[in-house]
């Protein structure tokens, strides 16, 4: 039954360990995925953005280079730059995302400004992408870091290029203004959820953009952010993960770097947020596993504390089947015994001589009977009193039963003060070597009886034989046995008489 409990609880923790093990494995992996598709989903994302960040400043510095173009070869002439502004202004409709165009003559002087015709004449010489040009003679475009639209304080990025003279010399710039305005629109059609951001920046880490807008953020230089600072030094694609230092919201990043452009675009979305899928459904799933669990660890308990009673009931049982037993042997003990003196009853003699005779029938082997009378033990009765009495008869079997040397023997209470004793295989002279034991043994450890001319308890002893082939019904036999108790008492008592 331990075994069994043994067995049911080893099973349960099995099941319980596997469903668990399981549903964790499923749930992990599940979440791994789930990151997956998000870094794979970011990615895309930041392709196409950067793809569209990248058409712009390249139609931008396409329209800057046609413009660089016109001014070396026709010169920055008044009648050169009215033709400039008509020029522009019928190219400015196909470029949404420009807000304007702004020539500068070689001191900073505005010759033209296709948004802003007051301002022409004004001095920009101290704005950085003009210093830039002024001071480098690369002639490759220049993206500036975003300003403030002197015309509608708006947010602006700068696409500049110089233009040199005849002689090769710096003769002016010209840039491209491109609202930030049109960038957000653009990201804002895109949900990244409300911890999501979108990001444009230069390569040394100087936002162009963001998405949600941030005012504080917006020039500002993001170079000690891991991206810049661990991911961007080795690989120009990839993802990452990490707490963000601004507000402490956990996201995952998406990053790419232009190939030809100094740009990197990124799309970070909000850890929580982008795995509350994943978590409601581990949650669900966990929720379900444990109520299972739950199920069959108290289907397993009823099942144990039922296990548990049978055993109970079992053990009742076999107690009661014990007792049972005892009491069965007690019984029959009692029915074949006789109660004050321990020895064979009436009804064991009687079985035993029959089938005792019957085996000396069959074998023609001897059977001797001895008939034992205690001598006058009325007296002994009457002088001592009957508890003494029944005291003695006590003492007189457990010494007859000394005298019984061979297992087969059996020594019985008759009745009264009388008792048999079953030899068998033995002949006349063992019968009678016995019965010389017991009339010894009695002498040498008397049993004082005053009122016994022996002074002390005697027996007669009467004893009859025959041998298988001549043994007639056991009746005989004890009739004969009967008689010679009959003589030995006649002779004198205390002495043995044989048949
Ligand atoms: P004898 O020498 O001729 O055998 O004389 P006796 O007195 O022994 O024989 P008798 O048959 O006259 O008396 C037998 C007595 O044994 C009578 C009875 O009171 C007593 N007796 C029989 N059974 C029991 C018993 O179980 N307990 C006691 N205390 N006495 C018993
Ligand atoms: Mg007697
Ligand atoms: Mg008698």
């Amino acid at each position: 039954m331990k075994r069994d409990i043994n067995l049911v609880v080893l099973l349960l923790s099995v099941i319980f360990f596997s469903l668990a093990s399981l549903t964790l494995w499923k749930v992990m992996a599940s979440r791994e995925h789930a990151l997956e598709e998000i870094n794979t989903h970011g990615l895309n994302l930041s392709q196409a953005l950067s793809t569209y960040s990248e058409g712009i400043v390249r139609q931008s510095s396409l329209l800057l280079l046609g413009l660089v173009e016109r001014l070396e070869t026709e010169g920055s002439g008044p009648r050169q730059i009215e033709r400039l502004s008509q020029l522009v202004s019928r190219q400015q409709p196909l470029m949404p995302q420009l807000s304007g165009v702004t020539v500068y003559s070689k001191d900073g002087l505005w010759l033209m400004s296709s948004n802003q015709p007051s301002q022409t004449g004004a001095n920009s010489s101290d704005l950085v992408y003009f210093i830039h040009h002024r001071d480098n003679p690369s002639r490759e475009p220049f993206v500036g870091l975003p300003i403030r639209s002197s015309a509608n304080q708006e947010w602006v990025i700068t696409i500049s290029r110089r233009f040199d003279d005849a002689a090769g010399q710096f003769a002016g710039v010209v840039a491209v203004t491109l609202g930030v305005e049109n960038f957000l629109r653009l990201f804002g059609q895109i949900d990244v959820g409300s911890d999501g951001a979108i990001g444009l920046f230069y390569t040394d880490g100087s936002m162009l953009v963001r998405y949600p807008f941030r005012e504080q953020d917006m020039g500002r230089n993001f170079s000690n952010s891991p991206i810049y600072a661990k991911y961007l030094v080795d690989r120009s694609v990839g993802t990452a993960s990490y707490t963000s230092s601004l507000d402490g919201v956990e996201r995952l990043y998406a990053y790419r770097k232009s190939d030809k452009l100094p740009l990197v675009t990124t799309v970070a979305l909000g850890k929580r947020e982008a795995l509350a899928a994943w978590q409601f459904e581990a949650k669900l799933s966990v929720l379900l596993v444990c109520g299972l669990l739950l199920l069959t660890g108290g289907i397993g308990w009823l099942l144990i504390r039922a296990m548990l009673r049978r055993s109970l009931v079992e053990d009742e049982l076999r107690v009661a089947q014990q007792q049972l037993l005892d009491s069965n042997e007690q019984l029959e003990r009692l029915a074949m015994h006789d109660a004050l003196t321990g020895l064979a009853n009436r009804r064991n003699f009687d079985d035993t001589l029959t089938q005792e005779a019957s085996r000396a029938r069959r074998s023609g082997n001897a059977l001797s009977l001895m008939m034992i009378d205690i001598d006058h033990f009325k007296r002994y009765n009457d002088s001592y009193g009957h508890l003494a009495g029944d005291d003695c008869l006590q003492q007189v079997a457990s010494r007859l039963s000394a005298c019984m040397r061979r297992p087969p023997d059996l020594l019985a209470r008759y009745g009264g003060e009388e008792f048999a004793a079953i030899l068998p295989d033995a002949d006349s002279a063992g019968a009678a070597t016995v019965a010389r034991t017991i009339l010894e043994y009695l002498g040498n450890e008397p049993i004082i009886h005053r009122d016994s001319p022996f002074a002390q308890v005697t027996v007669s002893i009467g004893i009859a034989y025959a041998s298988g082939s001549d043994l007639e019904t056991v009746q005989v036999l004890i009739a004969r046995a009967d008689q010679a108790l009959y003589i030995a008492k006649n002779t004198g008592r205390n002495r043995l008489h044989i048949a």
